[in-house]
């Protein structure tokens, strides 16, 4: 009766939710661009994931032209690579990569994402600007760039593989953080009989009854563990190299989380960390916590795993496989107290299926001119994370992100796309190197003894910090503060063929009117949702 109840309160808030998410798609999506919307300036954007799309959608509703640039032959970058049994770990809300994604549940699973991004993509017009099986290689300076540093000499503009018939004022990387998936071998794999193999490749394996051990203890471990569960598997046993921190599946306690923009070594982070051992890990303390602080990289956002093995369905050990037999794996177990790769107890487990969760390996920024990146200040030492030192015409929006409390798919996607729209139209907007370079020092002397790295673990609100600073420091810039922070504004082509900018108050109805005929907006329904599974 009562888990009824709860059911029938959980629709009702998703209902509200995705009025909500009606809402944010009304108000805030930029107008889809028409076929005489005037085009002021060539984008060239490389990955076709939530980051490029979301960046590409909106730097054509700010008129710009845009060609997509995509190794694969679709959209959804790692979205389109993962299980159907994936899903979001944080909640829905804070994954809202463009305004106009819109959510039928908390925590989506593969598919709504992905088809999330081809509302956008059609919507935008951007499926008649994308290359797909088209890896970018190589990324040079067109001969009519004036200097490196565009504040004295004017901007960069770029070529893409040597095709000098095509020149981009603007370069957008977003090729994520996530290639290739990353094959480990284990020490005498051949020996085993059973299957090996990585954690992308779960969907069509029949678990049943089947012992599963999983060799990594992230983010994709812990799904694979949860997925072979729910199909049937006797034991699910992760085997961790090193430990991550697991917070709870909450909205309310995952934001208030991520509010703390500046982490010392004080009570502001001891207080959290000592409330998530007591209350969330509690009698698994020992087991599982890591013996680093919460706030030094991204955590696992997680309650079914914890459940599962308190149930004994599955299995958390601390160790390193040392040699693979026909039946299961040979391992050192280590406590919480011993450090990676200290011999500790020799064990061994039973097992059918090993499943590699290694992760991804991380795409390289290779193809641009190494001259962007001088020594100290490569990924992610860069100005506000994501523009190369020595120029502000290109943008690298989360193909730097390293750790962090907060999301890659939220607010700031469509941030650093207005900014760099601005500095492409204005040139007085421009930071210099000199300023940029500056930028960086300052971040990473105030931020010095941090845990994590000044620069390679922040949290969400401290990205929002950065950007309104940005907009509020340079006197050129406030003008198009709400622009570039919230989307408000429109770009518009004067009589003399200037690109003006202006915020159409005046015509505040007539647009939302437009909004309501060119988006294709979708109907909040009200439904009791059943159970999340991995099935
Ligand atoms: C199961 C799962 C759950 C997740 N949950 C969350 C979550 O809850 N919260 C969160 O913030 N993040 C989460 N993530 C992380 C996820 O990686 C990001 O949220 C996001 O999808 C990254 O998108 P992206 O567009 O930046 O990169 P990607 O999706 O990796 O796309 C990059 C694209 O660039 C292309 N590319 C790369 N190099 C080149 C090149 N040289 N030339 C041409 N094309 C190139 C690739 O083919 C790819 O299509 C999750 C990931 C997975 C798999």
């Amino acid at each position: 009766m009562i888990k009824c109840l709860f059911k029938i309160l959980e629709g009702i808030i998703l209902y509200l939710y995705e009025f909500i998410q009606l809402f944010i798609n009304v108000f805030f999506s930029p107008l889809p661009p028409t076929k005489d919307s005037p085009r002021i300036g060539h984008v060239a954007v490389i990955g076709a994931g939530i980051t490029g799309i979301s960046t590409a959608a909106h730097l054509r509703s700010h008129g710009f032209e845009v060609t997509i640039f995509d190794e694969s032959p679709d959209i959804g970058g790692i979205w389109r690579r993962v299980n159907s049994t994936s899903n979001l770990q944080i909640n829905s809300l804070f994954y809202r990569f463009h305004p106009l994604a819109f959510y039928r549940s908390f925590y989506p699973f593969r598919d709504e994402i992905l088809a999330q991004q081809h509302k956008v993509l059609t919507t935008y017009g951007l499926d008649k600007c994308i290359r797909f099986n088209t890896r970018v290689t190589k990324i040079e300076r067109h001969s009519s760039s004036s200097s490196q540093d565009s504040k004295i000499g004017g901007p960069s503009r770029w070529i893409v593989n040597g095709n000098k018939s095509e020149v981009f004022d603007g370069l957008v990387v977003t090729i994520g953080t996530c290639g290739k998936p990353r094959i480990i071998s284990l020490p005498n794999q051949d020996q085993f009989k059973g299957k090996i193999i990585h954690s992308c490749e779960l969907d069509d394996l029949d678990y049943t009854g089947k012992s599963v051990v999983v060799i990594g203890g992230a983010a994709s471990g812990v799904e694979v563990a949860e997925t072979a569960v729910a199909k049937g598997a006797k034991k699910a046993t992760i085997l961790a190299r090193s430990d991550k921190w697991f917070i709870p599946r909450n909205v309310i306690l995952d934001s208030c989380l991520s509010m703390f923009p500046y982490i010392f070594k004080t009570l502001t982070t001891l207080v959290p960390e000592q409330l998530i051992r007591r209350l969330h890990y509690r009698d698994l303390e020992e087991k599982m916590t890591p013996t680093f602080p919460l706030y030094s990289s991204t955590p696992v956002v997680n309650n079914a795993f914890f459940r599962l093995v308190r149930q004994g369905s599955a299995d958390y050990h601390r160790g390193e496989v040392t040699s693979v037999k026909s039946d299961g794996l040979e391992w050192n177990y280590r406590l919480r107290s011993q450090r990676k790769g200290e011999e500790g107890e020799k064990k061994f487990i039973n097992a059918d299926i090993i499943v590699l969760a290694s992760g991804y390996h991380r795409p390289s920024m290779d193809f641009l001119p190494k001259d962007l990146f001088p020594d100290g200040y490569s990924s992610p030492n860069m100005y506000l994370q994501c523009f190369p030192v020595h120029d502000p015409s290109i943008v690298c929006t989360n193909a730097t992100y390293v750790d962090g409390f907060g999301s890659v798919g939220s607010l700031h996607i469509g941030i650093y796309a207005r900014l760099l729209a601005l500095f492409l139209r204005r040139p007085e907007t421009r930071p210099s190197s000199q300023f940029m370079r500056f930028w960086v020092d300052t971040v990473r002397i105030f931020k010095r003894g941090f845990f994590g790295g000044p620069l390679e673990f922040f949290t969400y609100p401290e990205v929002c910090i950065w950007l309104a600073a940005c907009m509020l420091q340079c006197p050129e810039r406030i003008p198009y503060f709400f622009f570039v922070m919230f989307g408000f504004g429109e770009w518009y082509v004067a009589k003399d063929g200037s690109s003006r900018f202006r915020y159409p108050i005046m015509n505040f109805w007539s647009r939302i009117m437009k909004q309501l005929h060119r988006l294709p907006l979708e109907r909040p329904q009200f439904y009791i949702p059943g159970p999340q599974q991995r099935v």
